[in-house]
């Protein structure tokens, strides 16, 4: 029987919301390509509904102590840490990601969840006391009220988890869209945040298309909109939430590099991209999709990286023995084909064609969306492999005489989400971290995502608006600076007098 996911709005799954639009999408099982799920779609008067709900909520969140907003996420924590399993096991069901890779997204999302349990720490506003006399200021910082988070499929636990539990933690209430694609873990982490002791309509899950994230771009009652997902989208919704008087900070897509210099250990740098170019099939957006190889090291890089890329596993993602699962619909796995078969006639040597792949040993897998390890090498810079994020297992090498035709090829991309260096140069890595444009930057670390104390975002085409995620520009993102100037006059003096000027 096909499941049915549906909104979560006041603290309840809700089938049918006032004015339910009746639709429902399709949620597919990408390893063995049946419709396992029907997702609910979200009609204007649905999102309308998780927002009056949310609203409703913030009167008496916003207010809340921070001790009681701190150990509602301290039980969230301890309940997502007991179904660790359970969520990874829906993401290996929805998105194809293998359970070990799925086991590590809940792992990342939970860092940001022990971020949020801090909050107590976090919100200390400042104090200076005897500015002037007998004056003090102190600057605070409040919640927004309703914030909304617009999340991809590619991390359908991690990336809502980058929000909400911080926004939630700075007191806001949140209405969460998750992608369409792999709806049900986002439900799975609002359930468990309720049976924490979070209030009815703290966070709202409504589920949909366009419809949806549009009704929440113009909704005069959210606040702020925190976006995750792909360039054209994330810059229309900035374009769009920024015209509508919202707060917005949306991240974008990636073609992220690896600048292999010659010095580098090179088998530790063909480890290194083989893990961050076909790990969870290259649907990461800190996933390496260029290596740039520097001076004479080409043929033997490229040598290393078939030889690991060849040993690879491929199966369905609930098989322990698979590395790598299939790619989230036939769709994408068509389109990123077909870059692969293009890429010859562009100018690319193709070294490794996954294009037809078949999963021999899982005959149930037959029709799932399967595709194999690619890889390209002296791929032109205008060829569309290169140019466009392909977010599939294709990796294209690039060669470059020099260090400085490197970055001077790196900085030129639109995108400037994670890069890398390998390289045993200190001196070298350092002028790299500084000279490159990007917004994470690895040292012989090839996907450079920062722990949840620190924030996480690119520059350029991957990030509209001022604000990284999570970390400190999270708590900043989701609240607001208010400074309060104070003066209790002595009992023993008398009133200050008139005097129009500025104090001098
Ligand atoms: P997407 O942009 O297609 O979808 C993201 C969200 O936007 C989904 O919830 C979707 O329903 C919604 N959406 C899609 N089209 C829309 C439209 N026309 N109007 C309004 N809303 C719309 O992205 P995706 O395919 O789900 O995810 C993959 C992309 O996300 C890749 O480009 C990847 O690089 C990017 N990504 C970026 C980061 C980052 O931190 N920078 C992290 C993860 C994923």
């Amino acid at each position: 029987m096909t499941k049915i996911v549906n909104h979560w709005i006041g603290g309840k799954p809700v089938e049918n919301a006032a004015g339910a639009s009746g639709t429902y999408g399709p949620v597919t099982d990408p390893a063995t390509g049946a419709v396992t799920t029907k997702v609910a779609f979200a009609s204007v008067e649905e999102v309308d509904a998780a927002v009056a709900a949310a609203k409703d909520a913030y009167a008496s969140w916003g207010t809340s102590s921070l001790a009681k907003r701190s150990a509602i996420l301290f039980a969230f924590r301890a309940l997502l840490d007991a179904h660790r399993d359970e969520i990874a096991a829906l993401i290996t069901a929805e998105h194809g990601k293998v359970h070990s890779d799925a086991l590590g997204e809940v792992a990342r999302g939970l860092e940001i969840v022990d971020l949020a349990c801090g909050i107590t720490v976090q919100l200390k506003g400042e104090l200076s006391t005897e500015v002037a006399s007998r004056v003090d200021v102190a600057s605070i910082r409040q919640p927004l009220g309703v914030v909304a988070g617009i999340t991809p499929f590619n991390f359908p636990a991690m990336v809502p988890m980058w929000m909400f539990p911080l926004a939630i933690a700075c007191g806001n209430t949140f209405v969460l869209k998750p992608s369409e694609k792999d709806p049900s873990a986002a439900v799975r982490l609002a359930e468990l945040f309720a049976q924490a002791g979070l209030p009815d309509g703290v966070l709202n899950v409504v589920h949909g298309d366009k419809v949806a994230v549009d009704r929440l771009l113009e909704h005069p009652d959210v606040k702020a909109v925190s976006f995750v997902g792909s360039t054209p989208i994330a810059r229309y919704i900035h374009t769009t939430a920024s015209a509508n008087g919202k707060r917005v900070q949306a991240l974008g897509g990636a073609k992220n590099h690896m600048l292999v210099l010659p010095d580098a250990d090179l088998d530790a740098a063909a480890d290194a991209a083989v893990s961050a170019a076909y790990g969870s099939a290259g649907e990461r957006c800190m996933a390496i999709s260029a290596v740039v190889a520097v001076g004479a090291i080409g043929d033997e890089l490229v040598a290393k990286i078939r030889e690991r890329a060849e040993q690879i596993k491929i199966g369905p993602g609930n098989d322990p023995a698979s590395e790598m699962g299939p790619l989230i619909t036939a769709a994408h796995r068509d389109k990123v084909a077909s870059y692969v078969t293009g890429a010859a006639a562009q100018g690319s040597e193709v070294v490794l064609d996954g294009t037809g792949y078949t999963v021999e040993d899982h005959p149930e897998c037959a029709d799932g969306h399967w595709i194999g390890l690619s890889l390209l090498d002296k791929v032109p810079t205008d060829s569309d492999a290169y140019r466009d994020e392909i977010f599939g297992p294709v990796l294209c090498v690039l060669r470059v005489d020099t260090y400085d035709e490197g970055v001077a090829l790196i900085n030129s991309s639109p995108f400037g989400n994670g890069t890398a260096i390998f390289t045993r140069d200190g001196g070298a890595a350092r002028r790299f971290q500084l000279e490159i444009e990007a917004g994470m930057v690895g040292v012989n670390v090839p996907i450079p995502v920062p722990v949840g104390y620190h924030s996480f975002g690119g520059w350029k085409d991957s990030l509209f608006g001022d604000h990284h995620i999570y970390g400190n520009d999270g708590t900043h993102f989701y609240t607001r600076g208010k400074v309060v100037t104070t003066r209790w006059p002595d009992p023993s003096e008398g009133p200050a007098g008139v005097d129009l000027g500025f104090p001098r």
